[in-house]
């Protein structure tokens, strides 16, 4: 493909970026569909340097823990979820949490996101109860993603709460963290497509407002490479920026993976890490509020590090996640092999903590 952009407009948009000014959704899509590779890559380091040490990249080692794959959402690009009753489906108690916790621990982990399904069951005081009783087992050692937006939105209307009181509940039990997972593409003409009883992004965007007000940390993810148009893409980081500045920038890192399609009901195939690279560098550019970008080990294995060229400055080692793995995601447990491409990309990765809420 011959990309053509003119040399002005990256100029233009290189004194933008360098004064840290946003750029506009045109700007953004000319870069994605006009920039070429080393434009974009350039123009995204630029940007993440005035953020973050020129030549570090930071990780954590993590584990999602699945407690639960009974969901009724029925979204058509899950292979991982069971209906009620459907064979296969399963619920962990406590014991079988805690020895996926402990198996982290075994890694040298210090990060437990927990995800699993919309489990027509399990209220949020079920959730409550089972953070508190986490808490009081592991004390301060870990830190914890303690549900969803998503599913903290069907536990919120399972339990007929509204999203305050779900998020002041959660509080009180010592939550920290409901990242922004299950948001995939947030405009609803892809949701009406794939996932129409999930949720409408003015309401995605209605709870994580609640928890953010609550006192919790929230983050900004995304998955690409459905069916998604580019439209939809875009109007996705569009809503996102915006909703960031609303909110006083407390949203602390974007996430962006790829959709892996084996499994699915909606099937097709993957996209190519160069799509998945500039994507991340648009993002990186466009998204001038959010601090952290952070690159998808879980998704993209190695190929991943070279994404600290196109804008990321972070990324997981993670050790479990059923709901990728059983969609064709592969995770290698070694570290070393995954450092060692943040290396060959030019960055020395460095072992950090958990980002603290609303960190910046
Ligand atoms: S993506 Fe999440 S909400 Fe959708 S079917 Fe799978 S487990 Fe359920």
């Amino acid at each position: 493909m011959a990309w053509k952009m003119k040399r002005d407009a990256v100029l233009r948009l290189r004194d933008a970026i360098e004064a840290g000014e946003p750029i506009s959704l045109n700007d953004a899509a000319e870069l994605y569909g006009s920039a070429d590779d080393v434009t974009l890559s350039e123009l995204a380091t630029l940007a993440r340097n005035k953020l973050h040490p020129a030549s570090e990249a930071t990780y954590v080692v993590m584990a999602i823990v699945n407690y639960t794959n009974i969901c009724v959402a029925k979204c058509d690009y899950c292979a991982f979820y069971r209906l009620p009753h459907q064979e296969g489906g399963y619920l962990l108690d406590f014991d079988q949490v805690c020895a996926k916790i402990d198996d982290l621990v075994r890694h040298g982990g210090t990060l437990v996101g927990f995800n699993g399904g919309f489990h027509p069951k399990l209220k949020l005081s079920d959730y409550a109860e089972l953070f508190g009783r986490i808490h009081a087992r592991y004390g301060s050692d870990l830190s914890f993603y303690e549900m969803t937006v998503a599913e903290f939105m069907f536990s919120c209307k399972l339990s007929k709460m509204s999203y305050e009181e779900g998020a002041s509940l959660l509080k009180q039990a010592g939550t920290k963290w409901v990242t922004g997972g299950g948001a995939e593409i947030l405009d609803d003409r892809f949701r009406k497509r794939h996932s129409p009883g999930k949720y409408t992004v003015a309401d995605y965007y209605r709870a994580q407002r609640a928890i953010l007000d609550a006192g919790l940390g929230s983050t900004a993810t995304m998955v690409i490479g459905f069916d998604e148009t580019l439209e939809e893409r875009f109007s996705h980081l569009e809503s996102l920026r915006k909703f960031q500045e609303e909110t006083d920038r407390r949203l602390t890192s974007f996430l962006c993976w790829t959709y892996k399609p084996w499994n699915t009901e909606l099937g097709g195939r993957e996209i190519s890490n160069q799509e998945y690279l500039r994507w991340l560098a648009v993002s990186r550019i466009y998204l001038h509020n959010i601090r952290h970008i952070r690159t998808s080990v879980l998704t993209k294995n190695e190929a991943a590090l070279e994404g600290l060229k196109f804008g990321a400055n972070d990324f997981d080692i993670p050790t479990e996640d059923e709901v990728t793995q059983k969609a064709g995601a592969t995770i290698s447990l070694e570290f070393e092999r995954i450092l060692s491409a943040a290396r060959r990309s030019g960055y020395e990765p460095k072992l950090r903590r958990p980002f603290e809420p609303g960190g910046r």
